[in-house]
């Protein structure tokens, strides 16, 4: 047989975050002395308390389908939570439980972006962002910023960006890969370009709670013009160390679209691990925030401690980040080519990092800090030796 695919799929590559991790790994089993600083997940047990609800669900028989967009008890913790930390009224119609917040955004980009519709993606930009847009024929416009202006797009910039043919606005805060946080003001510029356009903002709130300098403010939370056109994401993968429990959420003020992707869920997945729902109860009604607390203290004496040693290395800079838990370094002076740059480290001094082509901006690579304090002193004492020699 001859097999034939789907162009739609052979068009879309593998996450770079992912296949670094996954490399490192892999090298790490070898036997291989590798440090990876790599992937995008919280080294901390999930809590106690969410492990418990978990056996308690699975002792009760919890186990057979629910409803599509979630129990009503995991939608109610959800729309309790934006109303208590967001400032945000969503009722549970308004609120889809997905698995994992990737899932929401596929789902989101599948619903709203077809042939032609140009999405608008400030750059550099999480990985799979531009992925999901071209597989669902739409079209990437990137606006380009730079370290200088905090990696933030500007209110200009916006207005030159916007088409009739713009669809949609990504916003990430804090962002990966760089960490910065938009401030309520630089959300309201933002805001005032977008009133009397048709362009729905995609708001990516998954570190919200790993904030070290300043606020968070949800984009959503701005005006009511903002709130009607925005669909909020998140999920506890990164504030609640659950990245593979797979629980993420999508929350819009349409309810039609609320409705669709309802639809299209209840004929893809149907619903996320009823075990995972129990557990996710317990991450979001207050009962994890001590240990939300005390994984943001340890993510902030690290990010610290990464920054300065980082930034002390000749030919490496680095802005310190209000959130999330990279740093986008700076390394065009030693290497403009951050793939290779980022091949050599892991071949020469057994370092895993991320090239910042990956996420659309060259002469950068990301430097996890969700790593223990020793192997981050470690693994930059080794990324200096290489650019001492460099
Ligand atoms: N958005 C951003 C910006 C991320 O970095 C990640 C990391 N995985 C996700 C969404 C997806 O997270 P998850 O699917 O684990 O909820
Ligand atoms: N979001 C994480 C990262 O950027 C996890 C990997 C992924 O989902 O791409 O590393």
């Amino acid at each position: 047989m001859q097999a034939h695919y789907a162009g739609r799929i052979t068009k879309l590559s593998e996450s770079i975050t992912i296949a670094i991790s996954t490399l490192a790994r892999e090298l790490k089993s070898q036997g291989k002395d590798i440090l990876s600083f790599s992937a995008g997940e919280p080294d901390f047990d999930t809590p106690q308390v969410v492990k418990d609800a978990a056996i308690k669900a699975i002792n009760e028989g919890f186990t057979k389908y629910t409803a599509v967009a979630g129990i009503p008890e995991l939608l109610n913790a959800i729309s309790e939570k934006l109303k208590r930390d967001n400032n945000l009224e969503y009722s549970t119609k308004e609120i889809i439980v997905n698995s994992g917040a990737k899932h929401s955004l596929f789902n989101v980009f599948q619903a709203l972006i077809e042939k032609d519709d140009e999405v608008i993606i400030p750059c550099p930009y999480w990985v799979t962002y531009p992925e999901l847009v071209t597989f669902s024929n739409g079209k990437n416009v990137f606006i380009q910023t730079t370290q200088e202006n905090h990696f933030k797009i500007t209110k200009e910039q916006l207005k030159q960006a916007i088409t009739p043919k713009t669809k949609m606005l990504v916003l990430t805060t804090p962002s990966n890969p760089t960490g910065m946080v938009y401030s309520k003001t630089e959300l309201e510029e933002i805001a005032s370009v977008l009133k009397d356009t048709n362009v729905w903002v995609l708001s990516d709130e998954i570190y919200e709670k790993l904030i070290y300098d300043g606020t968070f403010v949800s984009p959503a939370s701005i005006s009511q013009d903002m709130c009607e056109r925005t669909i909020t994401i998140n999920g506890l993968s990164k504030a609640v160390a659950m990245t593979g429990w797979r629980m993420g959420y999508l929350a819009s003020k349409d309810q039609k679209l609320c409705k669709l992707i309802n639809d299209f869920q209840s004929q893809s997945l149907s619903n996320i691990n009823s075990i995972t729902q129990k557990a996710a109860i317990a991450g979001l009604d207050g009962s994890a925030d001590k240990d939300i607390e005390r994984m943001r203290q340890a993510f902030k004496e690290r990010r610290d401690f990464a920054c300065e040693k980082l930034n002390a290395i000749q030919g490496l800079k680095v802005s310190k980040p209000d959130g999330a838990f990279y740093l986008f370094v700076h390394c065009a002076e030693i290497s403009k080519d951050s793939m290779q740059f980022c091949k050599d480290l892991l071949e020469n001094v057994g370092v895993a990092v991320v090239p910042g082509i990956g996420f659309g901006m060259d002469g950068y690579f990301r430097f996890s800090f969700a790593t223990d304090l020793e192997s981050i002193a470690k693994g930059i004492e080794r990324i200096k030796n290489y650019c001492e020699k460099h």
